[in-house]
């Protein structure tokens, strides 16, 4: 059997890494020349071994490898090329490149197999430009709102309809990215951590098993805006320190529920008319809780309810509650996930099983195909960050257990065992 070519990915690592770099990052930002550049390179690389490659109507850019019967559904792999402001080498870069080497080496070696073999090469997995993530893989879905994705702007208010137009895409046509459940048999996708659990376990792949979903809540506190030197600490009514209450018992509430993989956060709190002198009247939380156990985020926003009470009666302030959002967590496939981890007990790869607290593409495909998500380590759980590292030996790994994956979907034509024989 052949084998992934190490320097060949390096070079190649290091040549698509050279488009958008600047001084602070990576900059290639969805649905710019940069990320276009990225695109066209990975796509002239499958061209000149022979492959076809198009770009759909979202401005995915899909490579496909016939099979011997091309009317089987094909296995497919994928990731994304765009990054953050300041981006880092190797979040989803390596997921791509993987799909090009796996199929510069089965090229090489004359590898046929029975079903075709896909690289999807997904538009806007970050939600940098947009605020607005994973479009590639949700228009491939159909779980696009076009008259939402419509009013998007990016900062130099660019809608999203006028930079499709920029890259020769119709947004009107968005629907003819949607692609049918017969058409693929699995979709697999390498990623790195972005976390630090399995450098901390010292594990080479993270095989997930499913991707935690955000439930978010806003919070506005009202208490009463007062003198802060006339006032007793008796009378008061602090928005503010009602706020810090509620956020340490977010805090409480989340470790709790630790051993399930959840996690609760208040990223944003703003003190309304807040000055040296004067007591805050008004304050606003946003929390985050993800997980994969509903249950388990269930039990941590209960906790914090029961919370809003007492500290509604203790401090003598109002606390509204209005809910933001409510994802589904998503469950990897277990068929596939047992295979990865038969794949790594074969290869001596030390693995673990994890959850993913952050979205990616695998996340939207898992809703109408089987799916895997395959994790390799972040250095210091380092991402979207230029100093975000992965050692080149763990992505080979990472490669190594995706291709095998690949050819265990895709199936192995008999003629290549008599070749081998
Ligand atoms: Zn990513």
């Amino acid at each position: 059997m052949v084998i992934l070519n190490r320097a060949r990915i390096v070079k190649t690592l290091d040549k698509v890494n050279q488009i958008g770099l600047t001084e602070s990052g990576i900059n290639r930002l969805a649905y710019t020349v940069e990320d276009k550049e990225a695109k066209y390179f990975i796509r002239e690389q499958c061209e000149l071994i022979g492959l076809q490659a198009k770009e759909d109507a979202a401005g995915n850019l899909i490579v496909r490898r016939p099979g011997l019967n091309d009317s089987l559904p094909a296995v497919a792999v994928g990731s994304h090329l765009d990054t953050v402001y300041g981006g880092g080498k190797y979040d989803g870069t390596i997921g791509v490149l993987a799909g090009l080497e796996i199929f510069r080496m089965l090229e090489e070696g004359e590898i046929k197999t029975l079903h075709p073999i896909e690289l999807i090469v997904f538009a806007c997995e970050e939600s940098s430009r947009f605020n607005f993530s994973t479009l590639g893989s949700k228009a491939i879905i159909g779980a696009i709102d076009k008259d939402y994705v419509k009013q998007l702007k990016d900062k130099n208010n660019y809608t999203v309809p006028e930079v499709f137009e920029k890259q020769s895409l119709n947004f009107d046509h968005i629907e003819h990215a949607v692609r049918k459940e017969s058409e693929l048999k699995v979709f697999l996708e390498l990623h790195i951590e972005q976390g630090s659990q399995l450098v901390t376990y010292k594990k080479t792949i993270g095989i997930v098993t499913g991707i935690a979903a955000p439930l978010r809540v806003a919070l506005t506190i009202v208490g009463k805006r007062a003198h802060s030197g006339t006032t007793s600490m008796e009378n008061r009514q602090d928005a503010f320190l009602a706020a810090a209450e509620i956020a340490l018992k977010v805090e409480d509430a989340a470790i709790e529920e630790a051993k399930f993989g959840t996690v609760a956060t208040v990223g944003v709190v703003d003190v309304l008319s807040s000055a040296m002198n004067v007591i805050p009247g008004k304050a606003n939380l946003k929390i985050d809780i993800r997980s994969t156990d509903v249950s388990s985020r269930n039990r941590v926003l209960e906790k914090i309810k029961a919370e809003l009470k007492r500290v509604e009666k203790s401090r003598k302030v109002k606390v509204g509650i209005e809910w933001m959002t409510e994802e589904e967590p998503v469950h990897m496939d277990q068929k596939v996930i047992k295979e990865i981890s038969s794949i790594c007990e074969k290869n001596n790869i030390p693995y673990m099983f994890m959850a993913s607290g952050a979205g990616h593409d695998a996340m939207y495909m898992a809703k109408r195909w089987p799916a895997a998500l395959i994790f390799v380590p972040s250095v210091n759980g380092i991402s979207h960050h230029p100093d975000e590292f992965t050692e080149i030996d763990d992505i080979v790994n990472g490669m190594k257990v995706l291709k095998e994956l690949v050819l265990s979907y895709a199936i192995l034509a008999d003629e290549n065992v008599r070749r081998e024989a």
